[in-house]
């Protein structure tokens, strides 16, 4: 298997290579040479297995170049030291609520309590092995742009990861209080977290920059420094979060839910259609999925595309109470257009109308491929407040801002389908990441309280158990402290690697 840009065949690359390098050269995304198609076997071997075997067993299916050993390694180091909750079926567990229509998939029991610790836990082991495999000397810095989650989780992955540095850009003042205390809190002799005086836009144009700037990247490498990205545009970030949807599936027939062989569908909280992708490619492989529910909040520039069939980032960027998906530009589609059409040119002809008008339409015999597969809807953020408040009434489960949306759509999508079909709800964060919002829905009053305060009237209403890692960060240590103008970020690259030496 090899693996080459949705924009063209120009490079061919080993899974390695494309891990490492992250981009494709001409700016299309890596693509698998093929989808391995397995079939209902391949799913019946998952059972009775532990998740990091059946993690396994997933990427060696893409990673062909990787190693049995090297991949048992890199699996072993993400899930299984200590850093994801004790039990061991918490890695990804199914949680079935009492009373509820719907199972829920927790994917936020690694140590920042996002669903992004599932991919960035392991992507730092595969890039790590990528380099001692490819020969590889050079320090690879990782520069991120962050809006809060995909920070934290990153700058935790790659702690102390040998040959490899990363350096966090987020806005000052621009992020949540437990955001900024889990990043100015965090430990590691290769990490930095910098606060940038401006807004999201700024911290990310900043690092696009970087990127880009070949004078200054000609200078990073004459020391030894390349760059690389974590963002969910890298292979190595999409391929790990294929396995949960395996999982699920697992664990629902060893609990006597579904029998093997019967379809699912899987409802997820959808921004850069990371998560949702990898779903696909779950269902490409074999497993037996009908539908892919896309959910969305008022940003629903996707519920538009897969209903519509036309992409359009004009429109307003409304600010939600689920951060996380408020985004216009969803990068990984990239990736199913060219599974879909199988017509490099035609993706890059549709990625070009993007960057120059902000929007495209694809043709109707592709629309109608994709609506095979997918169902979108999108939810506002009274409704999401409305979905925990019931769901909490009904089942005494609290479901966090992101996850509500999924179920939601969930609901809309049985309401509007009559499809019965067993709906597995992705749940991509723990409650206690957003307090405020999440007792709000409740009916809990949250006046005068400060976030660890409000920790504990959550934790009193739901007797849901307070993740170590945003428990633990009352009494840490501020690390972090360092504070830069957006037009400084080169020179804080260059600070941070001197330190580095
Ligand atoms: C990142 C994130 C999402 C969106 O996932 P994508 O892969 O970008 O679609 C949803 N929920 C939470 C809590 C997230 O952190």
């Amino acid at each position: 298997m090899y693996y080459s840009s949705t924009r063209g065949d120009a490079e061919k690359k080993t899974s390695a290579e494309a891990i490492l390098e992250g981009l494709a050269a001409d700016g299309g995304l890596f693509v698998p040479s093929e989808i391995p198609q397995l079939g209902l076997p391949f799913v019946e071997s998952m059972l009775g297995l532990s998740y990091e075997e059946r993690a396994e067993k997933v990427l060696s299916k893409f990673l062909t170049d990787y190693t049995e050993q090297e991949l048992k390694d890199c699996v072993n180091r993400a899930y299984n030291r200590g850093n994801f909750d004790a039990a061991a079926e918490k890695r990804a567990e199914v949680k079935l609520p009492e009373d509820a229509p719907f199972p829920v998939l927790e994917l936020w029991h690694g140590p920042t309590s996002a669903f992004k610790d599932m991919a960035l836990q392991l992507l730092p082991q595969l890039m790590s092995t990528a380099l001692r495999k490819t020969g590889v000397k050079d320090r690879v810095l990782i520069l991120v742009a962050t809006s809060g989650d995909t920070g934290k989780a990153a700058l935790e992955g790659f702690r102390d990861v040998p040959q490899i540095s990363i350096l966090v850009f987020y806005p000052e003042g621009g992020v949540s209080r437990i955001q900024y205390l889990q990043m100015a809190t965090q430990e590691g002799g290769n990490v930095n977290a910098t606060a940038i005086r401006g807004n999201f836009d700024d911290a990310q144009s900043g690092v696009k920059e970087i990127f880009s700037d070949k004078a200054f990247n000609e200078k990073l490498a004459a020391d030894g420094i390349r760059l690389s990205s974590a963002n969910s545009i890298n292979w190595g970030r999409l391929v790990p979060q294929i396995v949960y949807y395996f999982s699920a599936y697992a664990d629902l027939v060893e609990k006597g839910r579904i029998k093997m062989g019967d379809a699912v569908n899987f409802s997820v909280p959808t921004g850069n259609f990371g998560d949702i992708l990898a779903a696909y490619y779950a269902k490409c492989m074999g497993l037996p999925v009908h539908k892919l529910i896309c959910a969305s909040n008022a940003n629903n520039v996707l519920t538009e595309f897969l209903t519509t069939g036309t992409y359009d980032r004009n429109r307003p960027f409304y600010k939600t109470i689920t951060p996380s998906m408020d985004i216009l530009i969803s990068s990984n589609l990239e990736r199913l257009l060219y599974h879909m059409t199988g017509d490099k040119a035609r993706v890059k002809g549709w990625m070009d109308e993007l960057a120059r008008t902000g929007r495209y339409s694809v043709d109707p015999e592709t629309l109608a491929k994709i609506r095979d597969a997918f169902a979108a809807s999108w939810t506002g953020d009274d409704q999401t407040k409305a979905t925990i408040h019931d769901v909490f009434a009904r089942s005494h489960y609290v479901l966090d801002t992101h996850s509500a949306v999924a179920w939601h759509a969930a609901e809309a999508y049985r309401e509007e389908t009559g499809d019965e079909t067993m709906t597995i709800v992705v749940s991509t964060a723990s409650p206690y990441k957003f307090n405020a919002s999440v007792l709000d829905a409740v009916g809990a009053g949250t006046e005068g309280l400060d976030e660890f305060a409000m920790q504990d009237k959550l934790h009193e209403v739901s007797g849901l158990a307070i993740p170590r890692g945003l428990s633990s960060l009352r009494t840490k240590e501020i690390r972090q402290k360092d504070v830069v103008d957006s037009a400084e970020m080169r020179e804080a690259v260059t600070a941070f690697m001197k330190k580095q030496d």
